[in-house]
C-alpha cells in the first residue's frame, strides 16, 4: 500500500514553492516517512526552521511547527527543548542558514548535546537569498558572489559536527531517498545532538550557474561519487579523492544536555534556591 503522506501534511499548504527537481521535497518525504516510524505523536513533535528553500518546510507539515530568523533555528529549537524536555524537536535548514550566519548556533548545540535532530539540506548554495556562495559551495565553483570560482576552502559540515560534539552524524543524498528516512530515524531515535546531512540538488541557482545540464545530472553526480562507510574501509586514499561518505559517520554516548540541566536544577532545589 501507498505510503500516506496526507495525513501529516498541512491541509492547503500544497503546492509548495520548490523549483521542478529541487532535492528539498525527497529530503521532506524522507522525514515525513522518518516520523511515521518512529511513532511520534505530532502534538510532541516540533518542527524548527530558520529561513531559506529548506526552512519553508515546517509551514508544509502538521505538527508543532516554527519559522524563525536566519540561522536561528538550533536556537529557538534549543528553547523548545529546554521548556518541553519531553518533546520530540526536529531542526530543519539549508547549508548557508545552518554553517554561516547560523553557524554559532550550530556548532554549541553540537557541544551541549542537547536531544535534537537537525537535518541540513546541503545544496551547496543560498538558494533563495540569491545565489550567494556558502560555507559549503565548493572551491572553484560559481556563484552570484563567485562570479570568477569561489576562493575559499569548504565545509565539511559532517566533520564540522562531530568535531564540534554531535553524537549522532550521518550523511547521505537526495539520491538515496530511500536511505534518508533510515537516518533520520536513527538520529531521533538517538539520544544526544544527532546531526543528518541530505546533500541534496538545486538545479535552479546553483546547477544552471555550474553547467550542469539537467536534474539528471546532479543527481548522478551525488550517485557516483557516494561511498558507503563499510565500503570505504576497502579502499585507498587515491580511490577515495573526491568522493565523500554516505551513512552512519560516527556514534557514541555522552550525557544529554537536558538531563544534565535538570540535575542543576534538582540541586539548587535542594539548596532552597
Ligand atoms: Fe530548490 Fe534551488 Fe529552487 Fe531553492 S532555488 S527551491 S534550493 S532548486
Ligand atoms: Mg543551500
Amino acid at each position: 500500500m501507498a505510503f500516506d503522506y496526507d495525513k501529516y501534511l498541512r491541509p492547503g499548504k500544497l503546492p509548495h514553492i520548490w523549483c521542478p527537481g529541487c532535492g528539498h521535497g525527497i529530503a521532506m518525504k524522507g522525514l515525513i516517512r522518518a516520523i511515521d516510524a518512529c511513532g511520534l505523536e505530532k502534538n510532541n513533535t516540533a518542527i524548527v526552521s530558520g529561513i531559506g528553500c529548506a526552512s519553508r518546510l515546517p509551514g508544509y507539515v502538521d505538527f508543532n511547527t516554527l519559522h524563525t530568523a536566519h540561522g536561528r533555528g538550533a536556537a529557538f529549537a534549543t528553547g523548545v527543548k529546554m521548556a518541553k524536555p519531553e518533546m520530540t524537536v526536529i531542526v530543519v535548514g539549508g547549508d548557508g542558514d545552518g554553517t554561516a550566519i547560523g553557524g554559532n548556533h550550530f556548532i554549541h548545540a553540537c557541544r551541549r548535546n542537547i536531544d535534537m535532530t537537525y537535518v541540513i539540506f546541503n545544496n551547496s548554495i543560498y538558494g533563495m537569498t540569491g545565489g550567494q556562495f556558502s560555507p559549503c559551495t565548493p572551491t572553484g565553483a560559481l556563484a552570484s558572489t563567485t562570479v570568477y570560482g569561489n576562493p575559499d576552502p569548504t565545509f565539511d559540515i559532517s566533520k564540522l559536527a562531530i568535531g564540534a560534539g554531535a553524537t549522532f552524524v550521518a550523511r547521505t543524498t537526495s539520491f538515496h531517498a530511500t536511505q534518508i528516512d533510515k537516518l533520520i530515524a536513527e538520529g531521533i531515535q538517538h539520544k544526544g545532538m544527532a546531526v543528518i546531512e541530505v546533500l541534496d540538488d538545486c538545479p535552479t541557482t546553483y546547477g544552471r550557474r555550474n553547467k550542469f545540464r539537467s536534474v539528471i545530472d546532479m543527481m548522478k553526480k551525488l550517485k557516483d561519487n557516494a561511498v558507503p562507510v563499510a565500503a570505504a574501509a576497502k579502499m585507498t586514499a587515491e580511490q577515495l579523492e573526491g568522493k565523500f561518505l554516505t551513512g552512519v559517520l560516527f556514534k557514541e554516548e555522552r550525557p544529554e544536555y537536558t538531563e544534565q540541566y535538570a540535575k542543576v536544577i534538582a540541586k539548587a532545589k535542594a539548596k532552597g534556591a
